[in-house]
């Protein structure tokens, strides 16, 4: 028996045999990988010199290396014919290397802030005429400010009332000025009012008994009426809605009483 021999199977195996049964079998020149070298790619085999760019044909031995339509190419053929092209430079970008946004590939050197050219490194930015904007330049220029203190708002909860934005903190009653916290408010004079204060100052007042109006009302001639005191001067019945009625200086008169 040869000097050289292999197992297979924990059989003792000569060499030659090894190699046309059992050892793997380079993809590239179909021969035996006998001695454990070689590499696997794709659940390929291949001899260590067999493993070579798809498109120079140089031994591949850099152990990252790019592919492409899952073959291997060396650095130099994979940046020259098919490494994504940087939207911002137009140089090929290595492999791993690259920012993808909107579809589109950067150097992360090359993804940089539209206002301030800062590259942008955290992973939270925003976007501002379709240009990566950092936070700093997002704050200055571009955020909103707060209609009450004029201070930016930036993160969190703002409340957008009457085309304007507020902090939380910043929404105030107008008349008590304390912070609404209610998500039910009232609007007088362009200005958010609590329910306290509306029901205060703004609340609407029935014009015949002078008490609060709650419900639904009428409003006849600039003045507020619950429906029930919304009645005839001269039946005292109430006028229904939609019906016909006409007013002298007394009062309303129903649609019976004045004809
Ligand atoms: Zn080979
Ligand atoms: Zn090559
Ligand atoms: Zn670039
Ligand atoms: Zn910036
Ligand atoms: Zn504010
Ligand atoms: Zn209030
Ligand atoms: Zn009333
Ligand atoms: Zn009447």
């Amino acid at each position: 028996m040869d000097s050289e021999f292999a197992k297979h199977d924990s059989k003792v195996c000569c060499l030659e045999c090894y190699n046309e049964h059992f050892a793997p079998k380079c993809i590239q020149c179909l021969k035996a990988i006998s001695n454990g070298k070689l590499i696997s790619y794709d659940e390929k085999n291949y001899h260590p010199d067999c493993f070579r760019c798809g498109h120079c044909n140089k031994i591949i031995i850099d152990m990252e290396f790019p592919t492409h339509n899952s073959k291997p190419y060396c650095i130099q053929c994979y940046n020259q014919y098919f490494a994504p092209q940087c939207t911002q430079c137009f140089k090929a970008i290595s492999i791993g290397k690259s920012i993808i946004y909107n579809e589109r590939n950067y150097h992360p050197d090359c993804f940089r802030c539209g206002q301030c050219n800062k590259i942008i490194t955290d992973s939270k930015f925003n976007i501002e005429n379709s240009k990566p904007c950092c936070t700093q330049c997002y704050n200055e220029y571009f955020a909103p400010r707060c209609g009450q203190c004029l201070k930016v708002i930036s993160v969190g909860r703002s409340i957008i009332f009457d085309k304007k934005t507020y902090h939380p903190d910043c929404f105030r009653c107008g008349q008590c000025h304390k912070i609404m916290t209610d998500s039910k408010f009232h609007v007088e004079n362009c200005k958010p009012c609590c329910i306290q204060c509306y029901n205060e100052y703004f609340k609407p007042q029935c014009s015949k008994c002078l008490r609060p109006i709650n419900d639904k009302y009428t409003t006849f001639q600039g003045k507020n009426f619950h429906i029930d005191c919304f009645v005839c001067v001269k039946c005292h019945r109430i006028i229904n809605k939609g019906e016909n009625f006409c007013s002298d200086q007394y009062g309303v008169l129903c649609s019976i009483c004045s004809i």
